[in-house]
């Protein structure tokens, strides 16, 4: 393949000046102090530098924006709530790219019930979607810990996942069209509210977990669905993810796709929570090696789900799968159960360093992963403590290798690589993917060559050449440069 895509150049005064002009001064910002808080990750992982943090407030301001950098070959890397896990949202250390922040674009534009739509401007907070559908009686299904900052134009470029993936997909099944920027400025309207569109290319699966690499997403009709009135939340102790397995095979059978939410975590998981957790506690009075928190919802009467959770759980008990479980009684001992589940990645740091992948693999192959990545790991580093939970109704494992108790944090982090072979050589194995919802980014560019065809890659490369061929799109993430 011979098509390049070009290298952008360090923005020039003159070029910083006409960007500045569009969205004023007080949108353009220069000031390290204003800078800094669009420049490092949530984990500290990435610390990059930028010309200019911009922050335009209309469609029109974003289009103009990026005419002025195609045109001077300026990079721009797109940024939403800034909780990405890749690195993706970060520029590099050169300080020669641009952010470009969608924040000030968080109005909801558009809603319809009879439909089950909202069409919302790319910088709405994910959290401020699920308030609009609930004020309308409806729900948007998309639940990630990082709610409450990530914004949806954020949840498209990384096709987020998150806990309810096994009943209503990904961000990518969420998605009915979309409103996106190209990189030389012009607008595509593809805000179609149909259900059915086969005419032919699916030019927004283009840009939906493409990573800010193709075009800017300003707009998006997202799917809403019925909200449920009726949930039962159980926390539930078990012997083994091959249990949990079970239970998730027994519990789909008997609910169909009322199975909303099957988290796993072992014990070490919830001891981390509950000592370094604000207000938690172990809702089961013995310890159990794991643990699993299921949700059932739907229609029908209230309290229905919680006697169907009961009747699953007897079966499965009698079958030797469930150890003991606690039954959420009310609305906030639900929430009480989620706390638990949500907060495992930050009260984690207080255990020191912990090396992290998000993979997944066929949900029936999950227990013979777990195991496999635990052992590879202790063989390794014997002391390491690996602590793998996550989405297991879908087969999504953060498989989060913690530190050895005492052990120097630096040292171990820098052991990073070592522990990327021997995981992702357990992930191939299973035929799995090395990302299963947080995105290549920065973090797993240079291994596409290595879990992608070679002809993948071309026809990455050639559509990369295509919508964005002077390379001013969040240059140097998801692809390796070319030579
Ligand atoms: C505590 C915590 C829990 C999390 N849990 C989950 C989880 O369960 N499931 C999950 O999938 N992720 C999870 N994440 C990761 C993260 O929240 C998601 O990847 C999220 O979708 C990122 O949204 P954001 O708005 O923060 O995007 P950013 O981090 O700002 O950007 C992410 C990527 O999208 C691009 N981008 C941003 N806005 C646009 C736009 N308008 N147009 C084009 N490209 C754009 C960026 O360039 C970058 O490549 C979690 C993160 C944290 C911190």
């Amino acid at each position: 393949m011979d098509q390049k895509v070009t290298k952008p150049q360090p923005p020039t005064e003159a070029t910083l000046q006409r960007l500045a002009g569009v969205v004023g001064a007080r949108y353009a910002l220069r000031d390290d102090e204003d800078k800094q808080p669009y420049l490092v990750e949530w984990r500290d992982k990435y610390f990059g530098a930028a010309a200019m943090v911009l922050r335009p407030g209309s469609v029109e301001e974003v289009s103009q924006l990026l005419a002025i950098a195609n045109e001077t070959h300026t990079a721009i890397v797109p940024q939403g709530g800034n909780t990405g896990l890749v690195g993706a949202q970060i520029p590099f250390e050169s300080g020669h790219e641009i952010v470009l922040s969608l924040s000030r674009l968080n109005r909801v534009r558009d809603i319809d019930a009879a439909d089950n739509t909202i069409t919302v401007d790319a910088g709405c907070v994910l959290q401020s979607i699920q308030d609009a559908a609930d004020r309308v009686d409806r729900l948007f299904p998309l639940r990630i810990g990082s709610e409450g900052s990530c914004q949806i134009g954020g949840n498209i470029g990384t096709n987020a996942g998150g806990t309810a993936v096994l009943a209503y997909g990904n961000t990518r099944d969420l998605v009915l069209g979309l409103e996106v920027v190209l990189a030389d400025g012009r607008v595509w309207n593809g805000l179609r509210r149909l259900r059915k569109d086969n005419t032919g290319y699916d030019l927004k699966n283009l840009f939906i977990g493409s990573e800010g690499t193709l075009g800017i997403v300003t707009g998006a009709v997202l799917k809403l669905f019925p909200r449920p009135r009726d949930k039962a939340t159980v926390f539930i102790g078990l012997p083994s993810p091959a249990n949990a397995l079970e239970l998730l095979g027994l519990a789909q059978e008997r609910t169909g796709r009322r199975v909303t939410g099957f988290e796993i975590m072992p014990r070490f998981g919830l001891e981390v929570v509950i000592t370094h957790g604000q207000n938690m506690r172990d809702p089961l009075a013995e310890p159990h090696p794991w643990y699993v928190l299921m949700e059932l919802s739907g229609g029908g009467s209230p309290g229905t789900l919680n006697d169907t959770a009961s009747d699953i759980l007897a079966e499965a008990a009698e079958a030797g799968w469930v150890s003991d479980a606690a039954l959420a009684a009310s609305e906030a001992q639900a929430g009480d159960f989620w706390r638990l589940r949500e907060v495992v990645s930050e009260t984690q740091k207080h255990e020191g360093g912990s090396i992290k992948f998000d993979v997944s693999v066929p949900v029936s192959s999950v227990p013979d992963f777990i195991d496999e990545v635990s052992a590879a790991c202790k063989a390794l580093e014997p002391g390491c403590r690996p602590l793998q939970f996550g989405h297991m109704g879908d087969g999504n494992i953060h498989s989060n290798i913690t530190q050895p108790v005492g052990a120097d944090k630096q040292a171990f982090l820098d052991r990073w690589g070592d522990f990327n072979d021997v995981v992702h050589e357990v992930v191939a194995r299973f035929q799995g993917s090395i990302s299963a919802e947080h995105g290549v980014g920065r973090l797993k560019r240079d291994w596409m060559p290595r879990i992608k065809q070679p002809l993948e890659l071309e026809m990455m490369y050639m559509l990369k050449h295509q919508l964005d061929p002077n390379g001013i799109l969040n240059p140097g993430k998801v692809l390796p440069p070319q030579n």
